[in-house]
């Protein structure tokens, strides 16, 4: 039961549905998500769609996958337009989102991959975007009955679409990104020129199914200080240090306030969620979509308290848990880990943990944004 940011081309998704944007009369274009899925599925695809004849805006209608072989069902959804926002578009591009997802639902589907929906030539604000699109999908979540559950990945294509924050730093992934966006977007517009002599040299996809992106994600890059502080301390005479130094009182334990009573509990970091769940009345499915978790990753830590969890996985439980930063400390504490200032991703978390901010799909954007592991369970 969690949601995802992947960076990839969405006909290369292996999900049990990928989600096409198109328009009501179902007219292809020569770029985006449209063009990329009708070139990819074939011949059949625009048949099916014929038949099937309009779709209304903030609505969606399911397909074959044809020849996309990495899944299962297309579900076609009709953005809307972003004038100036004052239009209803919020509302259209949530609907859009909700009719996706109970279709999904209705056909069974475990997993599934949706676009950024309306944020190319129909120009919606891409935060704004982004921003609907995780809470509609999170809501969905929730809303589903415990014995179900579904892998939602929303596909961001290029560098751009997530560019919310400025604080972007990985030139090589730039490089990348960039150079893989330009290659798919000449290679569709070759494609649609009808560049025969291309395809006959064996060019007939516009990349290969293998040619996915890298996506190496380290927790966390170490920071550096940028110099050593010298050492400024008067040397002191050998001859000055006592051979044995006065005894140090000891000072009494400190009285614990009742809002620090977490410090004397004796739980596992598993046990100690769960503690922390029942004490701030958040429901163990809240506590799940609020940390991006599933309940088997939960359940598999609990039940295996020797197992450490990683890293990423204990940092979205104490964002879901929405816990101070001495609770937070405490939480970490109980699986050995802390919160370093000489990592990133322990630097943004700290950050978000100071200010209050625990929404995780926020968060989530930050880091990647910033080339680093996602928080919580992600393919
Ligand atoms: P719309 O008409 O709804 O705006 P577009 O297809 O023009 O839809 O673009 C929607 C988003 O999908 C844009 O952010 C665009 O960068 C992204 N996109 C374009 N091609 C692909 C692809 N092959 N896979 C995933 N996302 C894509």
């Amino acid at each position: 039961m969690a949601l995802t940011i992947v960076r990839n081309d969405i006909t290369k998704m292996h999900v049990d549905a990928i989600v096409n944007t198109t328009n009501e009369y179902f007219e292809v274009g020569g770029v985006g998500v449209d063009a990329g899925i009708h070139y990819a599925a074939g011949p059949g695809l625009k048949k099916a769609l014929a038949e099937i004849g309009y779709c209304p805006v903030g609505s969606a209608v399911i397909t074959d996958s044809f020849h996309i072989t990495s899944c299962r069902y297309i579900i076609h959804t009709v953005g809307p337009v972003y004038w100036d926002g004052s239009n209803g578009e919020a509302e259209k591009l949530r609907s859009c989102y909700r009719s996706i997802l109970s279709l999904a639902r209705g056909k069974g589907c475990r997993s599934l991959a949706i676009p950024s929906i309306s944020t190319g030539a129909y120009r919606y604000p891409k935060a704004e975007a982004y921003s609907i699109a995780t809470s509609c999908i999170r809501e969905f979540l929730l809303s589903l009955p415990d014995d179900e559950d579904m892998m939602v990945y929303l596909v961001l294509f290029d560098r751009d679409s997530v560019a919310v924050s400025e604080k972007v730093d990985s030139e090589v992934e730039q490089y990348i990104d960039e150079e893989y966006t330009y290659k798919k977007k000449a290679d569709l517009h070759s494609h649609y020129k009808g560049n025969r002599s291309e395809r006959r040299r064996g060019h007939n996809r516009p990349y290969d199914r293998d040619d996915i992106l890298p996506s190496v994600r380290p927790y966390g890059k170490p920071v550096f200080m940028e110099e050593a502080v010298p050492d400024v301390s008067p040397a002191i005479p050998s001859d000055s240090i006592p051979v044995m130094s006065a005894p140090v009182p000891v000072a009494a334990p400190e009285a614990h306030s009742p809002d620090d009573r977490y410090r004397d509990v004796d739980l596992s970091f598993a046990e100690m969620c769960e503690w922390w769940c029942s004490e701030k009345g958040i429901t163990k499915k809240e506590f799940y979509i609020q940390a991006n978790i599933n309940k088997a990753m939960f359940w598999n830590m609990k039940n295996n308290p020797r197992q450490i969890p990683k890293k990423t996985n204990a940092l979205a439980c104490v964002i879901g848990l929405r816990l101070d930063y001495d609770q937070a400390i405490d939480l970490l504490g109980r699986a050995g880990m802390t919160l370093s200032k000489y990592y990133e991703t322990d630097r943004v978390v700290e950050d978000r943990i100071r200010k209050q901010m625990y929404d995780i799909d926020e968060i989530n954007l930050e880091l990647f944004d910033r080339d680093l592991a996602l928080l919580g369970s992600y393919a």
